[in-house]
C-alpha cells in the first residue's frame, strides 16, 4: 500500500502540495500494524501525529519535512501497547521489584478475591441485620490483632498513610514536625519526606545530624508548635559507624513527658517476627513498636507484607478513630478488592501460614538444590546448550527499598557466546517470546535469577533462550 512515507520539500513545492500529499487516517492505519489496540486507538494516535504535523507545515516551522510518516507512527503504537499492563518473568532476582509491580500474589487468595470481585458483596452491608454496615470492620480486627493494637486501619498506600496521619495530626497552631537530619529520605520515584511533609501543611523542624541525632536534639526542638515527633524507617540505605539515634523508648518518653505524639512511618513493615530470615526478624515490627509505647505506625501493603498496595495504619484507637473521621480520608481509602485481599494476607498471618502462602516469603525461601535442579532442567531443553547456556550462582536481594545490602544466595542461568552484546541479549528477552524477561546484568554475564522466576514460567524460558540463541549464533 502507498502512504507517502515520504514528504520532502523540493524548492518549488508550496505549502498546499505537501498539505495535500499526506495520507488519510484510514490509509495509514491498514498499512500498519496495530499491535493488539483497537482500532480507535490506533487511529486516534495517527490523527494526532497528522494534526501534529499538518500545523507544523501552516505555521512554518517544518517545511523541510522529511517524514518516514509509517515509521513514526508505528513506534507510537507500539509504544503505546507495550504500556499495556501484562505479565512479564521477573529474572532480576529482586523479590519487591517497584517496576514490576512489587509483590506477586498468591492464587489462592486472589481466587477468593475473584469471587467478590465478579459478584456483589457486602462491603459496607451489615448481613446481620440487613442494613448499612461497616467497610473495612474485618480486615481492620485482624491488623489490630497481628499488631497488637488497640485499632488499626487500611488506605490506599504507605505515603496516604502518612499523609492522613500528619493531616489530622497538625494544626494551625501545633504545625511543626520533628523529625531527625537521618530520616529526610527519598523512597523510589517521587516519595520525599520533606516534600510528603509540606504537602500535608507540616512544618519540617530538622533535628540532629545525618549520622548523629540525641534525645537532646529531639528535646531542644520541641515547642507550643510541636504536632508530633516523627521517626521514619531508613528503608533504602543503611549507615554504619560513627552513627547514634535515640531509642524508641528514650523517645516515647520523651513524647510522653510533653505529651506530643509520636509517629512512626515504618515503610516495609515486616510482621513475621519468627521469620527464617535473620534480616526479617531483625526488622522492627508494628507490635514492637506500638508495645514501646508509639502512638501511630503506618506500613505498606505490598512490600515485605507481600500482598496488595496499600497502607496500613495501626495504634491508639483515638487517634484512629480521628483519622477516619477525617473528611480527606475520604479520598485515599481502601476499595472491596484490597480491602478482600488484604483480609486474606492477614489470616494468614495469623494462621501462621505466611512463610508457606505468601509468595515474597516463599520465592525467598525455595532452597538452593531446588533452583539448580530446575536450572539443569531448562539447560537440558536449550539447543545446543553445552554452548551457549551455563548455570551460575548469583545473589537476589529483597528490593523495593526494604533490607538494603541483604543478599540471598541464589541460582541463575547465564547465556554466552552468541554474536551479540548483553544489552542487546536483554532487549532481545524482552521482545523475544510470548512474555518478556526482564534479565540483569552482573559482573558482566547476563543472568536470569531462578529464584524471582515462578516454577510454571520455566518452559517460556526455554522457548525464550532458544529464540534468542537461533537468532544469535556464531556459524558454526
Ligand atoms: C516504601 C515506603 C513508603 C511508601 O510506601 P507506599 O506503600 O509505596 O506508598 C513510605 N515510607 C517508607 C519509610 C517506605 O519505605
Amino acid at each position: 500500500m502507498h502512504t507517502n512515507d515520504k514528504i520532502e520539500q523540493n524548492p518549488g513545492t508550496n505549502v498546499n502540495e505537501i498539505l495535500r500529499s499526506i495520507p488519510s487516517v484510514e490509509i495509514l492505519s491498514q498499512s500498519i500494524d496495530h499491535c493488539g489496540l483497537p482500532k480507535l486507538m490506533v487511529n486516534s494516535v495517527i490523527r494526532r501525529h497528522l494534526d501534529a504535523i499538518r500545523s507544523d507545515i501552516l505555521n512554518g516551522s517544518d517545511l523541510s519535512l522529511n517524514h518516514q510518516l509509517t515509521k513514526d507512527v508505528q513506534e507510537k503504537i507500539q509504544y503505546l501497547s507495550a504500556s499495556k499492563t501484562r505479565a512479564v518473568i521477573n529474572g532480576t532476582g529482586v523479590l519487591l521489584h517497584t517496576n514490576l509491580g512489587r509483590a506477586p500474589l498468591s492464587e489462592d487468595q486472589s481466587n477468593s478475591v475473584f469471587e467478590i470481585a465478579t459478584s456483589y458483596n457486602n462491603l459496607e452491608f451489615d448481613i446481620l441485620s440487613g442494613k448499612r454496615g461497616k467497610r473495612g470492620l474485618y480486615v481492620e480486627s485482624l491488623f489490630s490483632q497481628l499488631c497488637e493494637a488497640e485499632a488499626a486501619t487500611i488506605v490506599n498506600n504507605c505515603a496516604a498513610a502518612l499523609v492522613i496521619i500528619l493531616k489530622e495530626l497538625i494544626s494551625t497552631s501545633r504545625c511543626e514536625v520533628i523529625i531527625s537530619r537521618s530520616e529526610l529520605i527519598q523512597i523510589g520515584g517521587g516519595f520525599r519526606i520533606p516534600e510528603i511533609l509540606s504537602t500535608s501543611g507540616a512544618q519540617l523542624r530538622e533535628v540532629g545530624t545525618t549520622n548523629k541525632t540525641s534525645s537532646d536534639d529531639y528535646e531542644n526542638a520541641i515547642s507550643e508548635k510541636t504536632a508530633l515527633i516523627l521517626k521514619v524507617h531508613q528503608s533504602n540505605f543503611s549507615m554504619s559507624g560513627f552513627v547514634e539515634n535515640p531509642t524508641h523508648k528514650e523517645l516515647v518518653d520523651l513524647g510522653h513527658r510533653y505529651k506530643i505524639p509520636i509517629v512512626m512511618d515504618l515503610g516495609s513493615g515486616s510482621i513475621l517476627n519468627d521469620s527464617s530470615s535473620q534480616e526479617i526478624r531483625n526488622e522492627p515490627t508494628p507490635s514492637m513498636l506500638l508495645s514501646e509505647g508509639y502512638d501511630l505506625v503506618c506500613f505498606s501493603g505490598d512490600k515485605l507484607l507481600g500482598s496488595v498496595q496499600s497502607g496500613i495504619i495501626v495504634g491508639k484507637q483515638d487517634w484512629v478513630q480521628r483519622i477516619k473521621k477525617n473528611p480527606f480520608f475520604r479520598c485515599l481509602r481502601a476499595d472491596k478488592l484490597t480491602i478482600a485481599y488484604l483480609e486474606c494476607s492477614a489470616e494468614t498471618y495469623i494462621n501462621q501460614s505466611a512463610e508457606n502462602s505468601i509468595p515474597v516469603h516463599q520465592l525467598a525461601s525455595i532452597p538452593n538444590s531446588e533452583l539448580e535442579t530446575r536450572a539443569k532442567k531448562i539447560i537440558e531443553q536449550v539447543h545446543k546448550c553445552e554452548n551457549y547456556c551455563f548455570m551460575v550462582e548469583t545473589d537476589s536481594t529483597y528490593g523495593g527499598g526494604t533490607l538494603p545490602g541483604s543478599k540471598i544466595a541464589s541460582i541463575g542461568l547465564t547465556i554466552e557466546n552468541l554474536c551479540i552484546s548483553k544489552v542487546k541479549m536483554q532487549k532481545q528477552l524482552l521482545h523475544g517470546g510470548d512474555i518478556p524477561i526482564v534479565t540483569k546484568i552482573e559482573n558482566e554475564k547476563l543472568i536470569i535469577d531462578l529464584r524471582t522466576v515462578l516454577d510454571c514460567q520455566d518452559q517460556q524460558i526455554v522457548e525464550s533462550i532458544n529464540n534468542l540463541i537461533r537468532n544469535n549464533k556464531n556459524n558454526e
